[in-house]
């Protein structure tokens, strides 16, 4: 049996940062991812400059491709607003890659299934033990079935159910463009370049409005992409988007279990305005690697649960 003092579930942006920095503060860390990176994930990629001040590098030292937003144009009831800005973007593909090879922690390729408790341990699939657990799985994290489910049950309601497409192609503008409630979408609809012919579309929204308008979010990634189509933003019409789901930040919700923690996705920490939630699991990731090391409180509700101000005042710190 593998031991390690701590284990993280997961190795996307939550677990890598939360890796890192336990790293950073002398701890011995072992991550169990079940893909192999780099890996595809389903994500806008959007990043405000506070996620840069959170991994401790300024903009320009990120190595890979990065696309700086100046002006967001956002349609609201027929109605364009642009708005300056201040904003990134980065491909999921590569920051996912970059961030887990900048953590320095052992990294084993392993689908996390079965987890038991002992007086004084964590059992995983009976073959790792650890004294700390921590649950960066993502939506579906299986530390979050275990520990959290179905006692901290996630309201439906806070379920946002997204599908996207990043493709390389001829893009035929480069602005970034957002539209609320288009076609009575319950959410927003992206169109988002990111250089080098990269391109990120897509449509996300809330499940249970959906639902309760007998609408599949497919529907409206038809009419989204036609209408990318008709306003000669794309030349052609992307197929087989892929999708994905996720939660919306609910407060005082439990997070922490014994010696079990929840960061990121798993916790459900995405912001209420655009569910924008790479911020969120890089801070929270941040949070318990210092409650662990430090044997200090975790409380993720300090988390900024909106978006929009970050967007039209950039210089404000939220
Ligand atoms: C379509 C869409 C667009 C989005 N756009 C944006 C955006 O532009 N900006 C933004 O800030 N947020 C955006 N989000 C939200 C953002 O993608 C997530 O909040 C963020 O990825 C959360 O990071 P995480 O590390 O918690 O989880 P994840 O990034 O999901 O990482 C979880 C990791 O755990 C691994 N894992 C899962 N199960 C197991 C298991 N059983 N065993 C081992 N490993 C496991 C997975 O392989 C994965 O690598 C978007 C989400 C969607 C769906």
């Amino acid at each position: 049996m593998r031991k390690s003092d701590i284990i993280i579930v997961g190795g996307g942006p939550a677990g890598s940062a939360c890796a890192r920095q336990l790293r950073k503060l002398g701890q011995k860390v072992l991550i169990l991812e079940k893909k192999s990176f780099p890996r595809p994930k389903v994500c806008a990629g959007w990043i405000t400059p506070k996620v840069f001040d959170l991994l401790g590098i300024p903009p320009e030292e990120y190595p890979y491709l990065l696309r700086q937003i100046n002006r967001i144009h956002f349609y609201l009831l027929g109605i364009k607003i642009p708005v300056k800005t201040h904003q990134y973007a980065v491909r999921r593909y590569e920051f996912d890659e970059w961030m887990i090879c900048r953590s320095h922690v052992p990294i084993v390729t392993h689908t996390v299934k079965n987890i038991v408790k002992t007086q004084e341990d964590y059992i995983i699939d009976d073959k790792y033990r650890c004294k700390y657990l921590i649950g960066a799985g993502g939506t579906h994290c299986p530390v979050f079935k275990k520990f959290f489910s179905p006692s901290n049950q996630r309201p439906e309601k806070d379920l946002i159910i997204a599908v996207e497409k990043e493709y390389r192609c001829n893009y035929l503008e480069t602005g970034c463009h957002i539209w609320f409630f288009d076609h009575g979408l319950p959410g927003y609809a992206w169109y988002l370049p990111k250089g080098n012919g990269w391109l990120n579309i897509g449509v996300g929204g809330k499940f249970l409005k959906l639902k309760a308008r007998k609408k599949n979010i497919l529907d409206h990634w038809h009419e989204f992409t036609k209408k990318l189509n008709q306003l000669s933003l794309i030349d052609n019409i992307p197929e087989h988007p892929r999708g994905h789901t996720y939660y919306l930040h609910r407060k005082r919700q439990t997070n922490r279990r014994e010696n079990v923690f929840l960061i990121g996705d798993a916790a459900g920490m995405a912001t209420l305005d655009m569910g924008e939630g790479i911020h969120a699991a890089i801070s929270s990731g941040l949070m318990v690697a210092e409650a662990i090391a430090k044997d200090k409180e975790y409380i993720p509700d300090s988390l900024p649960r909106f978006s929009l101000p970050g967007i039209f005042m950039p210089g404000k710190k939220q």
